[in-house]
């Protein structure tokens, strides 16, 4: 099973990407924890990639859609993945279109999990305090931040998949397992769920 999951910052897309994995024996593809595995090493992308996260920006378009071109090269993908934080750009879901027909395969359900933004930023800042603080890109600066970016460059990747019938939306207020039982329905739906 190949899904991608989209969403604003602090809808519990890892959350919900982590139960899917268990449930369907799948890898997670989250592209900001590869981002911050790089920072952390140190690496020439990974240096310029934490600059650009801790100010709550977007990694530049071909810098991600080569990490993800990669990630996608390796054989642990060929059981399946669920995509987490990519794509982020009308852009990038292009490319991922492109990326995936060039290896002939297709996505099963691109699933979006719908928050209000209102009540985003303080489910943000409340694992921010959760995890002690060690993502330097949960300050509240940060979050404001990434809120906007979201509206402005990833929203348009919903409407996108949406026009071109393959999006699945569900309701992403409530418990994790009221989320997850949504999420769980929405798959076994057809594609106009
Ligand atoms: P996340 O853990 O998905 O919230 O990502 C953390 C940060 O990594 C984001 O705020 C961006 O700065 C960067 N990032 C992750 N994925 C992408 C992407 N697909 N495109 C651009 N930047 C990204």
């Amino acid at each position: 099973m190949r899904l991608n999951l989209l969403g604003p910052p602090g809808a519990g897309k890892g959350t919900q990407a982590q139960r899917l994995v268990e449930k369907h024996g799948i890898i997670q593809l989250s592209t900001g924890d590869m981002l911050r595995a790089a920072a952390a090493a140190g690496t020439p992308v990974g240096q310029r990639a934490k600059a650009i996260m801790d100010r709550g920006d977007l990694v530049p378009d071909e810098v991600m859609i080569e990490i993800i071109s990669e990630r996608l090269d390796r054989p642990d993908t060929a059981k399946g993945f669920i995509l987490d934080g990519f794509p982020r750009t009308v852009e990038q879901a292009k490319a991922l279109d492109n990326l995936l027909e060039d290896r002939g395969v297709q996505l099963d359900a691109i699933v979006e999990i719908v928050v209000d933004h209102d009540i985003l930023r303080d489910r943000i800042l409340g694992r921010a305090r959760e995890t002690g603080g060690s993502r330097a890109d949960d300050t509240e600066a940060t979050v404001a931040k990434r809120l906007s970016v979201y509206r402005e460059q990833t929203a348009p990747v919903a409407e996108y998949y949406g026009r071109k019938g393959v999006l699945k939306q569900i309701d992403g207020m409530g418990t994790i397992a009221e989320v997850a039982a949504r999420i769980d329905e929405s798959l076994k739906a057809g594609t106009d769920a």
